[in-house]
């Protein structure tokens, strides 16, 4: 486990309430099949992670946390928007055996997985295609994954998820879209080790039977979680709409289903996003 400086000072100095430190231990009490180190804060679990795993894949798999990152992500170099201790801020490195082209789906397994996880502890979780997590029609939390390879040519996903525990309002104005927060639910927000080691959980049994046997077996679940089943939606790509119609679903390769007035589309994720219309 590793930690690096205590940045509860600067909280004080710039007038926030300090947050307490990630208890690594507990996190690796949850989540035994992970290793796990936390910090206090990083640029990036994923780019951290990304660059650890670029050198050599890692023999087990690793679970990085962070209170907070000064530089988070989301797909296409958007930003990932995170108060000081208001999201649950985490990585996880999955080796992999499947090859790039059968790793396309893997963001919405990662979705499966910690959606459920997120329902088992009382969130009312839905999943937005291909990578939020949505309370209601709001964004609770989003996946990001990236596949990276190390000089063996062996694969290793980086899954990075943030979570919302709690929204302040400079972060919601940041945010730019209607957010939400665990502690408007049942979930007990207040116990971040055991919802970070229950989430890696999902995630890793959803990602190994994906590894293992396609999205095939995920479908289904996805399914129950998908939120926009039948809702009218436009695709954009890159902020312009290119095509609009019925969400009927996806299919067994994690593409959506949808049905438009010249057809079905089958669409990839690629540089998608998905906007209900009605
Ligand atoms: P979208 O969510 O806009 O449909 P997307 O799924 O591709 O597109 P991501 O790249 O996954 O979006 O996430 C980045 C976007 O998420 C940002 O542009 C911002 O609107 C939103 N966002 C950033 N931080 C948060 C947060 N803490 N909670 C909810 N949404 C956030």
């Amino acid at each position: 486990m590793s930690c690096i400086a205590d940045s509860n000072s600067r909280d004080v100095a710039l007038n926030r309430p300090p947050v307490s430190p990630l208890r690594g231990e507990s996190i690796a009490a949850a989540a035994p099949r992970f290793d796990v180190e936390t910090v206090q804060e990083t640029g990036s679990t994923n780019s951290d992670l990304l660059l650890r795993v670029r050198q050599a894949q890692p023999a087990r798999p690793l679970l990085r946390a962070a209170l907070r990152q000064t530089a988070g992500r989301g797909r296409h170099g958007r930003r990932w928007f995170a108060g000081a201790g208001g999201a649950l801020l985490f990585s996880l490195a999955v080796p992999m055996k499947a090859d790039g082209g059968r790793l396309a789906a893997a963001t919405l397994a990662c979705g499966v997985g910690a959606a459920e996880a997120l329902r088992a502890a009382g969130a009312p979780l839905s999943l937005k295609w291909p990578n939020d997590l949505l309370i209601g029609e709001r964004k609770l939390g989003g996946v990001l994954c990236e596949l990276a390879t190390d000089g063996d040519d062996r694969r290793t996903l980086v899954v990075g998820i943030g979570v919302n525990l709690h929204l302040d309002a400079a972060t919601r104005d940041s945010i730019g879209q209607p957010a939400a927060a665990l502690d408007e639910t049942a979930v007990p927000a207040a116990q971040r080790e055991g919802l970070i080691g229950s989430i890696a959980n999902g995630v890793l049994e959803a990602l190994q039977l994906y590894d293992e046997q396609g999205f095939v077996p995920l479908q289904p679940r996805f399914m129950a979680l998908f939120a926009q089943r039948d809702r009218l939606v436009d695709l954009l790509e890159l902020g312009t709409r290119v095509a609009s119609g019925r969400a009927l679903g996806v299919d067994g390769e994690g593409r959506l289903l949808l049905e438009t007035a010249q057809g079905l589309r089958v669409c990839s994720s690629g540089e998608l996003s998905l906007r209900v219309v009605r």
